[in-house]
Parts: structure tokens; C-alpha cells; sequence
């Protein structure tokens, strides 16, 4: 094995160096992952711009790979020997507090930056952290015994693998979080990696109607979105989308919105209220807004909606999320837009970010493509 590992490292905002780390000793309870796919999304692009954590920062949370080295106390805890091709979530759980024993470990202080200035999330830590190698933006990455891993089925090829992470969030937030289930009546904001993968949650677990929207800008996805097994496509910018989404429900409206624009303002979510029926809908929203002016509660309450939050994902939906792609039964390779060598991390943080002018959905950096 080499003894040198190379990595796209953060050194700055908005600011990339591919450099040479030293292989770390693995101790007898860890292990090395030979990273094949390290997926970015729109979180990656924010980070970018504003890092949560200090740099030296390895960037890559979606990570797909084969265990390359394994410890013994590893493998006997985790079930996996070297070859294993694995996806390993963002979290790292204590697997001591209470959600960790829930299975929650999303929600476990150890793995959450916002709350812990010493947290471990691999893309998010720092590599002055023992072991440096906490992010998928290099050949290797550091697993200890409580990062958490999934086997990928076989003939679940390294990039498809790449998109557990939208596709659990999309079985996590459409099927538990807003209980979309057999016949319910949906309207999907946004048609990005995320926005997509609903529609296939939705579109699996039985939906009789699936409505997204998007802007002139999203044609080509509004028709993926058509073909991954949308009902109707509304280009908002060209047609009243509340008349639309009225007349699709015979003047109803639906059961569930989930709002998947991440940062597109206030618009989406005063939308959903109007969109959703007359009393009981569930809305799930990921917002970034810090303040909402004359948020109007009072039809919230008026019409009973349940408002929850996208929060990640768990063990179980990643799971599915392998299953369905094994299954062949969407074309969601379609998803895999892009890819991109380790040497330009910088340029695929900023396709995904829309500055190359290019429609990018799925974007994947392989570490060990050449430049
Ligand atoms: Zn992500
Ligand atoms: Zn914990």
C-alpha cells in the first residue's frame, strides 16, 4: 500500500490544494476505505463558501468505497473484511447517548457541528483531527468501529452507490417524515438530486399523484422528473402554479408538499400553505432562511399543517435506498450527470453550484480517475 495518500484539501473558503498526507496507522478497531466515489450536493457548495468547520478540511460526505485495510476488532465488530464494497454515512455517532441507541445517531452530539466544536462528520471535520483522513476527496478514507457503514449489493455498481445519500433522504423525508403512502396526493418543489429522489420515494411507496415544479431553467430535469414517474410538471415561471396544482386536485389540494428548492426564499414555502388541502396536510421544508417576515401562522393554524423539518436520514432508509437502486426498476443512473478527477474538486463543488452554466444533477469526484 502506499505509503503517501493524496487529497483535494479546503485550505481556505472557496479554495482547493491537492495535496500528499501521510497514510495514518490504523489502529485494531478501524479501518481505511479506498474511496471509489465521493458524491457532492448542495450542502458541499455552501461549505465551500462557508466553511463550518477551521480549515485544513477534507470535503466528501457521500462516500462510496472497498475496505482496503481493516483491524481485527473492526472487522469482528463490523462484519467486514477487506474488499467489502461499503457506503458510509456522514454521521459519527458516540453509540453511548440515548439516540445513538435509538438508531438516531443523526441527531447524536458527537457528530453534530452546530452544537459541538470538536464534532467528527466526515466532510465537515478537520484534518488536523487524528487520522486526517475525514473527508472522501482523497483515495483514502479513515473509518473508525462507529462510522456507519452499509454493504452495497452486488451489481450496484461504485456510482450508483454514490446516490444513497439523496435517495435515503428522499424515502426519509417523503415515506417517514411526511408519511407520503398509497394514494396520497404530492406536490415536490424543486427539481434537483434531491427533489428526484422524492418522486421515485413517492412514486415506489404508491402515490396516485406526484406534481413538481421547477423554472424555464429546469427543463430537461422537470422531464426527468416525468420520467422517474412525475404525474404533472409545472414550470412556475410560466404559469400560475396554485391555479395548476388546484385544477390537478379538482380544487382540493394535496396531501403532502415537501419543498426540496434549499434557498430558494420564502416563495416555495407560501406556496405549499396555499397548496396544500383544506385542513391536516403535512409540509416538510429544508429552510435556510435565518428570519421569515409575516410568516403566515395563522393559516397554519387554520388549516391544521403539520410543518416538519428535513433532517437527514437513517439506518433503514439508506438501506432501502441500496435496495431500490439494486432493484433497476428507475432509470436513476439518469441522476449521474458528472464526474470529475480528485485534481478538480474545486471545479465540481462549483458545477454543482451552477457557475460553469452547465444543468448538473448528480455530481460524483473519483479519487482515483486520472486528471
Ligand atoms: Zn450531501
Ligand atoms: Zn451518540
Amino acid at each position: 500500500m502506499a505509503e503517501k495518500v493524496l487529497a483535494a484539501v479546503r485550505t481556505a473558503p472557496g479554495h482547493t490544494e491537492l495535496r500528499e498526507l501521510l497514510m495514518p496507522n490504523i489502529p485494531d478497531d478501524g479501518a481505511l476505505l479506498k474511496v471509489e466515489v465521493a458524491g457532492i450536493c448542495g450542502t458541499d457548495v455552501k461549505m465551500y463558501a462557508k466553511p463550518p468547520f477551521p480549515d485544513p478540511v477534507i470535503m466528501g460526505h457521500e462516500n462510496v468505497g472497498v475496505i482496503a485495510k481493516a483491524g481485527r476488532t473492526f472487522s469482528e465488530r463490523k462484519g467486514l473484511v477487506e474488499g467489502d464494497r461499503v457506503f458510509v454515512e456522514h454521521y459519527v455517532g458516540c453509540y453511548r447517548c440515548e439516540w445513538c441507541h435509538l438508531g438516531e445517531y443523526r441527531h447524536c452530539e458527537a457528530t453534530d457541528w452546530r452544537t459541538n466544536p470538536d464534532a467528527r462528520r466526515y466532510g465537515y471535520t478537520s484534518a488536523d483531527n487524528e487520522y486526517h483522513l475525514w473527508g472522501g476527496f482523497a483515495q483514502y478514507l479513515y473509518l473508525p468501529w462507529n462510522s456507519v457503514t452499509h454493504r452495497v449489493p452486488d451489481g450496484v455498481s461504485a456510482e450508483l452507490a454514490g446516490l444513497v445519500t439523496p435517495l435515503s433522504n428522499g424515502i426519509e423525508w417523503a415515506l417517514v417524515t411526511a408519511g407520503v403512502k398509497y394514494a396520497s396526493t404530492v406536490l415536490i418543489q424543486g427539481p434537483g438530486q434531491q427533489g428526484l429522489s422524492q418522486v421515485v420515494a413517492c412514486k415506489q411507496a404508491g402515490a396516485s399523484l406526484i406534481i413538481v415544479t421547477g423554472t424555464t431553467k429546469d427543463a430537461a430535469r422537470l422531464s426527468l422528473a416525468r420520467e422517474l414517474g412525475a404525474d404533472h410538471v409545472i414550470d412556475v415561471t410560466r404559469e400560475d402554479p396554485l391555479t395548476r396544482i388546484l385544477e390537478l386536485t379538482r380544487g382540493r389540494g394535496v396531501d403532502v408538499v415537501l419543498d426540496c428548492t434549499a434557498g430558494a426564499g420564502a416563495a416555495p414555502v407560501l406556496l405549499g400553505i396555499d397548496a396544500l388541502k383544506r385542513r391536516e396536510g403535512t409540509m416538510v421544508v429544508q429552510g435556510e432562511l435565518a428570519a421569515f417576515p409575516d410568516f403566515p401562522l395563522k393559516k397554519l393554524t387554520e388549516k391544521s399543517i403539520a410543518l416538519k423539518s428535513a433532517r437527514g436520514h437513517r439506518y433503514r432508509s439508506c438501506e432501502l435506498a441500496l435496495e431500490q437502486l439494486a432493484s433497476g426498476r428507475f432509470p436513476l443512473e439518469k441522476l449521474s450527470t458528472h464526474s470529475f478527477p480528485l485534481a478538480e474538486a474545486d471545479r465540481a463543488i462549483r458545477t454543482v453550484g451552477g457557475e460553469s452554466g452547465e444543468d448538473a444533477v448528480h455530481v460524483s469526484l473519483l479519487p482515483w480517475a486520472a486528471a
